[in-house]
């Protein structure tokens, strides 16, 4: 048999390596792992995320029964997984889609290496972005630092061929056939279900036709959503680029920001733990704990940074313009490190990312390799009047921001907050 291994790809149409694996060979088994070097690391035992994939892992298995084949789910080590069945099955290769992240980068070089001493042919592909590693260089073949040029060639290579659908529909007979078997609960594997609602994948033209004028606005949804379904794969990013690149220029340029960060994280792993930057590493933060604290709760008195903070918390989700706002305001208002921040977006993100959410945090942090210069501090209030001037999403999430009774001060003053920053960045920028 073969096996297609998912991952972050749960889809069963226009799914690269599926497709191939299919039109290859016979016998197609498909299998997913609920990883537990993954699942460990996660403090929340209601994570949306594990709920998420839960559903999704359901739903695919539903689809696969139809067509006669068993969705084999499994719970442990990618490694032990594989080596157990490799014992009890004559496996004749395994296909999956790339992964760009460190952990995975190493999880697949490793099982590469066993594959190989059993003679199982390991095929990937890439699936999850249009281009990928070293297919969008600049022309003394080093990769783009900066996202204006990178994007322009990004542009100039795109084809037809690039945002074409891998039709797997043509090969489902492929598919090993077997008895469905029930899948384990996701109270067996140590979780509840989260009762966050997700954001549906149905297509929104509409959205996209109208991004440009409405992308930047919280309180209303300008915005796709689409980020949780493109962090694991139940939307392909062929056909959401295709409908960018016929309906907007501004969709299409968020869309390669996300090939970006993919392409620095791949080419630049020192920058998942240091500033990009290295000059940046030397900023004497003062991560005071009561702050961060005061931020992480939306209790820092400036309403905007608040209203996001309890969007997040309370939906998983945070506006694009307000993640801005509320990352500036926690490196630079309060000097705290990007990294706290980013490790807390990363426990609460329904559409977590390392590679962008990475790039965000650095970017708001000024450290990151396309960044905003050090002397930009966002300030709260003038966002708030240009993004929210009804202060509607304020209003939404922070009803009480009006009565001084019960709603903080300020946690720092903002002009205060802004020359002790400059000074601070100064220092490390220029005695590091
Ligand atoms: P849309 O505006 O509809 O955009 C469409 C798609 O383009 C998104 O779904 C996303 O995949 C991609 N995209 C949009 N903006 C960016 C961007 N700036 N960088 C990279 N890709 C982008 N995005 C994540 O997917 N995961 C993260 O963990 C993440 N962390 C972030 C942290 C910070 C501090 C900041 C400033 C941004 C972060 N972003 C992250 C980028 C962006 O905020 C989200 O992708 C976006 O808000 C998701 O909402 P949407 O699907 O409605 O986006």
């Amino acid at each position: 048999m073969t096996i297609f291994w998912f991952r972050r790809d749960l889809r069963l149409e226009d799914n690269a390596a599926l497709y191939y694996a299919l039109k290859n060979h016979q016998n197609v088994q498909p299998l997913f792992i609920f990883d537990i070097e993954i699942l460990d690391k996660l403090s929340d035992k209601k994570d949306a995320r594990v709920t998420f994939i839960y559903q999704e892992i359901e739903r695919l298995h539903k689809e696969l029964s139809v067509l006669g084949c068993n969705l084999w789910v499994k719970y442990g080590k990618p490694m032990e997984i594989f080596q157990e069945l490799s014992k009890e099955n004559h496996i004749e290769a395994v296909y999956t889609n790339h992964d760009y992240e460190p952990y995975a980068i190493t999880r697949d070089k490793t099982l590469g290496v066993f594959f190989h001493s059993k003679n199982i042919l390991f095929k990937t592909y890439k699936d999850q972005c249009i281009f990928e590693k070293d297919e969008v260089l600049k022309d003394d073949g080093k990769p783009y630092t900066v996202f204006t040029p990178y994007s322009r060639k990004w542009k100039a290579k795109l084809t037809e061929y690039h945002l074409k659908a891998y039709p797997t529909i043509k090969y489902f007979h492929n598919f090993r056939k077997s008895k469905t078997e029930k899948i384990f609960s996701l109270a067996e594997m140590g979780f509840e279900k989260s009762n966050i609602p997700f954001p549906e994948n149905e297509f929104k033209k509409d959205v996209i036709i109208h991004y440009k004028a409405k992308r930047d606005f919280p309180d209303i949804k300008g915005t796709t959503r689409f980020s949780v379904h493109l962090r694991f794969g139940t939307i392909s990013i062929r056909a959401l680029a295709k409908t960018a690149s016929e309906l907007s220029e501004e969709y299409l340029n968020e869309l390669i920001w996300r090939d970006f960060y993919m392409m620095i994280i791949w080419h630049f792993p020192h920058s998942v733990q240091n500033a990009f930057k290295p000059a940046y590493d030397h900023i004497k933060w003062r991560n005071n704990p009561e702050e961060f604290e005061a931020w992480c709760n939306g209790k820092t008195g400036y309403p905007i940074v608040d209203a996001g903070m309890r969007e997040l918390n309370s939906t998983g989700f945070m506006h694009n313009r307000v993640r801005m706002i509320v990352a500036s305001f926690l490196t630079k208002h309060l000097l705290i490190d990007w990294r706290w921040g980013e490790a807390y977006f990363a426990e609460k993100l329904l559409d977590f990312e390392l590679s962008s959410n990475n790039g965000g945090w650095q970017w708001a942090a000024s450290s990151g390799c396309d960044a905003a210069p050090y002397f930009r501090v966002f300030n709260p209030e003038l966002q708030t009047q240009k993004f929210d001037p009804k202060l509607q999403y304020v209003r939404k999430w922070v009803p009480e921001f009006e009565d001084f009774t019960v709603y903080p001060k300020p946690i720092v003053d903002h002009k205060f907050a802004r020359e002790r920053v400059l000074k601070v960045y100064k220092e490390a920028l220029t005695n590091p």
